[in-house]
């Protein structure tokens, strides 16, 4: 898969990867890809059904339980990921023009991608290299006693259309290292870079002697991922998405009590005391919100503002937001690109409008690009919203696009109970310059992940997740890891003599 930017689609109707070969959808299903900037047929994919589903799982069944895959040497299978890692790097650009062209993302945003998903790979390749079970001291002589580390089995993994290639790797590269096979199900909307992910990985694997039925890619909407979800033969689904997805996927797995990791949706709170560096503060305000116009599972969409900060910092957001470049991905002077579809942007709008209605006053955006270049593609304005409150729907729903509410407190106290005032728990920051009021704050948030001073930043070191609705489980970090791993206590009695618990 090479797409240059002006390139007419890639065809490619044999895009599932099921037991090791290409193959098109057993119904013969297709769907077209659109490119968010401009509204044109990127490529051609297959979507697949219930039987195709059913045949990937078969494929990774067979490999599991032929012990092939799980039982190479370890260093043999962290060499894969290794390999994985290196093919992304050679390939960057041509990865990251995909990813661009898929997302409408810009050039540099989809090079960090790579970039973050190359060093998911070569982390959890060191990690695995060095994971071990360990000995429990029964204080008994005649016994020795384990507890290690094994695969699941067979793992469905379900992702969104935000970050593709990254989300995919956060799961794919721990799920292989443990020794599981996987039954991969991108986006609908965005499953390009996880296609080109599986070409790299074919022959990786391949050249590992791997068995075929390692890793399998299948295509389709959310009926795809709904079987994935409800095969008996899946004993861990992994889910990135929104929260109305997650909880059905928590239902369906409930069939066969898999195992169930839910990285759902946020609404994140950003707190700015009075004392922080004001700055930098706003600058970071804007990356928080307008980052990939605001399509970030941990965008900083709430602002909360001490009262007294409010009128000067609300001039200077709104002042650098109307600077923001809006623009095609592709273009080098974008800051940020398009929306994922036109309905996600009508969505959006909507949220816009009925703020409005509910009493927020629009500062700034809430309509699309003027420019005569950009009217075919699915833009728009990063959008600033004061006199906003907690009872709103549009502080209360993830949005999911370049809007930013304000909303102002007096008190520490205040703050945490405006920030806690939501069903999510992902993410969010607090800016003081107050230490001791930053670690207060940051232990009393239930958040995931919490960012003092900073937004946005995270290593595949660190775990991340949700507190709430928000999700289940941790990616990333050691936990993420055992999220794709059993625990077994290996009990052996050395020099095995009758009990006589019964006396007969
Ligand atoms: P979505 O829930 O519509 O779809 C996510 C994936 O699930 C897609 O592959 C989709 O086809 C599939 N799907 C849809 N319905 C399903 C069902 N009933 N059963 C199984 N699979 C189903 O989400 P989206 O619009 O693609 O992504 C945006 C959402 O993802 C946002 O809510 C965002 O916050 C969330 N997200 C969370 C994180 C995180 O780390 N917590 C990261 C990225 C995105």
């Amino acid at each position: 898969m090479h797409p240059a930017a002006d390139a007419a689609p890639l065809t490619r109707l044999d895009s599932l990867f099921i037991d090791g070969s290409w193959r098109a959808a057993a119904a013969g299903g297709v769907r077209e890809i659109i490119d968010p900037c401009d509204a044109s047929v990127v490529a051609v994919v297959a979507e697949a059904d219930a039987t195709d589903v059913d045949a990937a799982v078969a494929a990774a069944k067979a490999a599991f339980r032929g012990g092939g895959w799980s039982g190479m040497p370890k260093a043999q299978r962290v060499a894969v990921l290794e390999a994985v890692a290196d093919a992304l790097q050679e390939h960057r650009e041509e990865i990251a023009l995909l990813e661009t062209r898929d997302t409408g993302k810009t050039l540099a945003e989809s090079g960090y991608d790579v970039d973050d998903s190359t060093a998911v790979y070569r982390y959890y390749a060191a990690l695995a290299a060095q994971d071990a079970g360990r000995v429990v001291d029964t204080g008994r002589a005649d016994v020795d006693s384990r507890v290690v580390h094994e695969p699941v089995g067979v793992c469905g993994l379900i992702t969104p259309w935000n970050y593709p290639l990254l989300q995919i790797s956060w799961k794919i590269a721990p799920a292989l290292a443990a020794g599981n096979t996987v039954v991969a199900k991108p986006s609908e909307l965005t499953p390009l870079t996880t296609i080109r992910l599986f070409e790299l990985l074919e022959s990786v694997l391949r050249d590992a002697g791997a068995p075929s039925g390692v890793a399998n890619l299948v295509l389709g909407a959310g009926p795809v991922g709904a079987a994935l979800a409800a095969h008996p033969d899946v004993d861990l689904v992994s889910f990135t998405g929104g929260a109305a997805s997650g909880k059905s996927v928590m239902a369906a797995a409930a069939s066969t009590v898999k195992r169930v990791a839910l990285e759902l949706g946020g609404k994140n709170p950003n707190i700015v005391f009075e004392d922080a560096d004001f700055e930098t503060a706003v600058d970071f305000a804007l990356t928080a919100a307008f980052l990939h116009s605001g399509q970030v599972c941990s965008a900083g969409s709430r602002l909360l503002l001490q009262r007294s900060l409010h009128e000067r910092f609300v001039a200077e957001l709104v002042r650098r937001a109307e600077l923001i470049r809006v623009g095609r991905g592709t273009d080098k002077d974008s800051e940020t690109g398009a929306l994922i579809s036109a309905a996600h942007r009508e969505k959006v709008e909507r949220y816009i409008a009925g703020a409005i209605e509910q009493g927020a006053t629009l500062l700034c955006g809430g309509t699309r690009p003027s420019d005569e270049n950009l009217q075919p593609g699915f833009f728009l304005r990063p959008t600033v919203l004061d006199d906003c409150h907690a009872d709103m729907t549009v502080v209360r729903e993830e949005v999911f696009g370049p809007v930013l509410t304000v909303e102002t407190f007096e008190t520490e106290d205040e703050a945490v109970a405006l920030a806690e005032d939501t069903p999510y728990g992902l993410a969010g920051a607090v800016w003081t310059t107050d230490q001791a009021r930053a670690a207060r704050v940051a232990s009393r948030l239930r958040l995931g992940t919490v960012w003092i001073n900073d937004y946005h930043p995270y290593v595949p070191q660190a775990e991340w997740g949700g507190y709430k609705q928000s999700g289940t489980g941790r990616e990333l970090g050691p936990t993420g890891l055992r999220e794709y791993q059993e625990t077994k206590h290996i009990w052996r009695t050395l020099d095995p003599k009758p009990q006589r618990w019964f006396s007969g």
